[in-house]
């Protein structure tokens, strides 16, 4: 997806994947200016530590606690932003203002979802399996918890929930729900059972990997100023 974008805009950069472990992050990424990287997308397992060693926080980063981007200013500072949470709203392609949003899910990307659909104006409630997190992240966000899901103008799933193929719309008991948008965070190449399910309610769906594509455009601009070229990416990542 990222090496698509360069090709478009022709510019001469890579995109690299440099699988670290977790004892040797922070030293890894404090290398890394220094041979040529103007930043990178950092995933599982080092979201938090990424933001723990960053010098520079955007608001998001800073409110969700996790960051997936990070960005190299001269003299080697670490500028840290997560645009999981811009990303997942641009994936909307409709304005969540004052829409009632349910977030399936209250781990890293739950708190992304929550904090970027309330920053957007949506009333946002968020469930999770574990009702004491959804609980704390509610407290923490200024948001509603509930124990079930209930009935919402736009559903977001940031479970791990069908990743491994589970019907997640059966297992949470979905059926009474009439979304108008419906987005799955999972991402596979066939449609997950919550898309499918959203697709035949006559929802608007949005899979994973357009989350994926527009959290993805968000951190090109900040590492590269350019406009991403977000179809060229949507190509390169289906093609995979
Ligand atoms: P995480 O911090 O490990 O959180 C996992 C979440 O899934 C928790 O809310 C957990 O609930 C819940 N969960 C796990 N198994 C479950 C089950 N069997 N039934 C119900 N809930 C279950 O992971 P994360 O970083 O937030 O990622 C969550 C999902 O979002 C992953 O599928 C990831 O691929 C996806 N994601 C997609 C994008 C994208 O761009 N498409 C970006 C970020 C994340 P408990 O608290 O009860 O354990």
């Amino acid at each position: 997806m990222m090496n698509a974008a360069f090709a478009e805009l022709g510019l001469d950069w890579r995109y690299l994947g440099l699988p670290v472990p977790p004892a040797r992050f922070a030293e890894t990424v404090r290398a890394l200016p220094d041979s040529g990287f103007r930043g990178a997308n950092v995933t599982i397992p080092h979201k938090v530590a990424a933001h723990a060693l960053a010098d520079e926080l955007t608001d998001a980063a800073e409110a969700i606690g996790a960051v997936n981007t990070l960005v190299f200013a001269p003299g080697g500072r670490v500028l840290a932003d997560n645009t999981d949470a811009p990303g997942l709203v641009d994936a909307l392609d409709r304005d969540p203002r004052g829409r009632r949003a349910l977030v399936l899910g209250a781990g890293g990307a739950g708190r992304a979802a929550v904090w970027a659909l309330r920053e957007a104006g949506a009333e946002v409630a968020v469930w999770n399996r574990t009702p004491e997190r959804a609980a704390e992240l509610a407290r923490e966000l200024s948001v509603r918890h509930v124990r079930r899901p209930e009935p919402a103008d736009i559903l977001v799933n940031v479970t791990s929930l069908g990743m491994r193929g589970e019907d997640l719309p059966a297992v949470l008991g979905l059926d009474a729900l009439e979304p108008e948008v419906v987005a799955d965070g999972v991402y596979g190449r066939e449609p997950t059972a919550l898309c499918r399910w959203g697709a035949a309610r006559g929802a608007q769906v949005v899979d994973g990997l357009e989350m994926l594509v527009r959290q993805g455009a968000r951190s090109f601009e900040r590492w590269t100023g350019h406009e991403a070229p977000v179809a060229a990416m949507r190509r390169g990542a289906r093609a995979v």
